[in-house]
């Protein structure tokens, strides 16, 4: 599917726009699940993380990542990133946008802690990333183990080694999945509208356990 924000040739080579906002190339009220995005909070997951969320809707949406990337706001390069922590993104804009629950998105992001530091890398489950799942939990550096699949957890692409910064950019956007850097799978197929399955109960427990003992206590 085109995005609709593409309608305007003009508009998305940012001629309409003065030359003091370059990284605005989009219409922005376009942007929304009224014209057309869908997105359901059904597909999500406990303690599911902002970056899985937007893989999920990028998906559902045939977006390409770029586009995603600006919804994270105008002040934001979508190039350089922002990192998906409370405080720094802006909560209500995605809620208006992606229609999910301001408190599906809360918990979504890293919460600013000096006592429970997170990784700085995206670091995964490969069983969970096959089913198109990455969690908030998966980021904190005392957690080196899935709660549900306890497998240990991975930081770099098997393939090339690849670290790739844990920040909402155009580069995790483009490669959902993937490795940003070499594009190989991070262990399956993620996620799909086609083959959206709700997470075991066990793993549903088990996430939202470790959630409220680890991260929230
Ligand atoms: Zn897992
Ligand atoms: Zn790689």
């Amino acid at each position: 599917m085109q995005p609709a924000a593409f309608s305007s040739p003009l508009r998305s080579r940012g001629l309409l726009r003065p030359p003091s906002f370059p990284i605005l190339t989009l219409d922005e009220r376009k942007l929304t699940p009224s014209l057309g995005y869908v997105f359901n909070k059904k597909w999500l997951d406990p303690c599911e993380s902002l970056v899985s969320i937007l893989w999920k809707f990028e998906k559902a949406n045939a977006l390409p990542g770029h586009v995603v990337a600006r919804l994270m706001g105008p002040d934001i390069d979508p190039y350089e990133g922002i990192v998906p922590q409370l405080g720094l993104v802006d909560i209500v804009r995605l809620h208006e946008t992606l229609a999910v629950p301001v408190k599906m998105l809360r918990a979504a992001l890293l919460q600013p802690s000096q006592r429970r530091p997170y990784c700085s890398v995206f670091r995964h489950c490969r069983r969970c990333v096959a089913h198109g799942y990455h969690s908030v939990l998966h980021q904190i550096e005392s957690i080196s183990v899935c709660p549900a699949h306890r497998r240990p957890l991975e930081i770099a692409c098997r393939r090339c080694g690849y670290e790739a910064p844990y920040l909402v950019s155009v580069r995790l956007l483009e490669a959902p999945y993937r490795c940003a850097y070499c594009r190989a799978g991070y262990g399956g197929q993620g996620w799909s509208p086609n083959n959206a399955q709700p997470m075991k109960a066990e793993f549903r427990k088990a996430f939202t356990r470790q959630y409220f003992e680890r991260y929230i206590g």
